[in-house]
């Protein structure tokens, strides 16, 4: 087992070897790491098109996420600073908690086929539900090997909604998002839909509000964590209820409660590979369900057990494998340190650490306010901004948090007078 004490303080080089030599990384994915082996232009080139160049972004771990009763090391991909440091703080608390319990509600992907023009809507409608087992089996001659595989199309629904006919498709769809595979088996029906309806198809394609993905994180922070003096833990804990309601009523907290959960979400579907726009529209999508946009978590405060409790339920139609996933090499690296999982597994970790990442960012917003650890962060992004080399970043820091104005102006002021007076004593 990986000794996380002193991880955040060590070189990436450093950190690499340390995953190694405790079986956390992999020799291949070790050599890919220090080899810098990034995604080869030729195959960028064939991912899409008018290709110009790559953009690069920190992977970085937040290790120790204890997930029904598993320790997993998440890969994150992400610019912002203080994510990865406040992911990795919530995973401890929440380990020495009892940790995550996850539950996948169902995973099969919708599609609709959209028909207008039905002279009689009602008959349209069961006429297509009549013939609903041959439409099952269309949809999986379309795409046999998803059937070979174990999934192909389980459910088919018709709803009327305004001048619409629309008919679902649920698809089982294994390990892949099913994209592909679902919108090849829309289109298929298309034809069939329209005899049996008497309409015209206006599209038929996938819906990202994966209904049929639901999957659920749970967890109960033990009291203690939230502060060491009893009373005050009290205190907190009853105000990460209160913000936990003002994202049910408050639209604009709620997009902020939200984007922090997307903080952690994205970052590991990022680092696996996965298509962070589908997973963003069907979790937003989701919040508002309701019919007003609301905060995808639920934090309550149980007096009687001493805990806080955080639940988070979002669409998660996850993939491991499809897309681009098996051609970017540090994509292969993130599921090297995830142990390989399956969709369910890697679903299950996701939801996690969105959880997580809430739970971070409403325990500093309602103790300590979010800017006191995002401030250090803040100026260490000025310092290399500024030019500064490793062994001036840190008196430049200190400098800078003691400074009126944290901005890069007086970064590099600060730096040019590190500069010109190398042995003066510093604040
Ligand atoms: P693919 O088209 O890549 O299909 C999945 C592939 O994975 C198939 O080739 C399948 O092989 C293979 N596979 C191997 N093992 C398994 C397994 N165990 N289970 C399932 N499939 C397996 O990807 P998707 O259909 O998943 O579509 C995802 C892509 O579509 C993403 O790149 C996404 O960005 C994009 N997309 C998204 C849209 C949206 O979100 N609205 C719309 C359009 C595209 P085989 O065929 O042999 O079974």
């Amino acid at each position: 087992m990986v000794s996380w004490t002193g991880f955040a303080k060590k070189s990436p080089q450093e950190r690499r070897q340390a995953l190694k030599n405790n079986q956390a990384l992999s020799p291949a994915s070790f050599e890919k790491l220090n080899k810098e082996e990034l995604l080869p232009l030729e195959t960028a080139n064939q991912m899409t098109e008018n290709l110009i160049g790559r953009l690069a972004l920190p992977m970085s771990l937040a290790p120790d996420f204890l997930v029904n009763g598993q320790t997993y090391n998440l890969p994150m991909v992400t610019e912002e600073p203080s994510v990865v440091a406040a992911a990795s703080y919530a995973a401890k608390l929440i380990k020495r908690s009892g940790g995550f319990t996850t539950e996948i509600h169902q995973r099969q992907m919708l599609g609709q086929v959209a028909l207008t023009g039905c002279s009689d809507w009602q008959s349209a409608k069961e006429a297509i539900l009549a013939g609903k087992a041959d439409l099952i089996d269309l949809a999986n001659q379309a795409h046999p090997s998803i059937v070979k595989r174990g999934g192909g199309a389980r459910e088919l629904t018709v709803e009327q909604k305004e001048n619409f006919l629309i008919v679902y498709l649920a698809v089982d769809t294994q390990e892949a998002m099913g994209a592909n595979m679902v919108n090849t088996m829309m289109e298929a029906l298309v034809p069939k839909l329209e005899e049996l309806s008497g309409g015209q198809s206006l599209m038929a394609i996938l819906s990202n509000y994966a209904t049929d993905s639901l999957v659920t994180a749970q967890c109960a922070v033990d009291l203690r964590f939230l502060s060491r003096n009893k009373e005050e833990a009290k205190k907190l804990a009853e105000k990460l209820e209160q913000a936990s309601q003002l994202a049910q009523i408050d639209p604009y907290r709620a997009s902020t409660h939200n984007k922090g959960i997307f903080n952690g979400i994205d970052a590991l579907v990022l680092a696996t590979g996965n298509d962070w726009r589908a997973i963003e529209a069907g979790g937003h999508t989701y919040a508002a369900a309701s019919g007003s946009y609301r905060g995808l978590s639920q934090w309550t405060y149980d007096k009687e057990a001493g805990k806080v409790k955080g639940r988070l339920t979002l669409p998660m139609p996850i993939a491991t494998k499809g897309g681009s996933i098996g051609l970017n090499p540090s994509v292969t690296v993130a599921f090297d340190l995830l142990g390989q999982p399956d969709a369910k597994t890697l679903a299950g970790l996701i939801v996690s650490l969105g959880l997580a990442q809430n739970f971070a960012a409403l325990k500093a917003l309602v103790g300590k306010g979010i800017q006191a650890g995002h401030m250090k962060l803040q100026a260490k992004s000025l310092a290399l901004l500024a030019g500064a080399t490793e062994r001036e970043i840190p008196p430049l820091v200190q400098e800078l948090l003691a400074a009126q104005h944290l901005n890069l102006e007086t970064a590099q002021k600060i730096l040019d007078d590190i500069r010109n007076n190398p042995n003066a004593k510093r604040t």
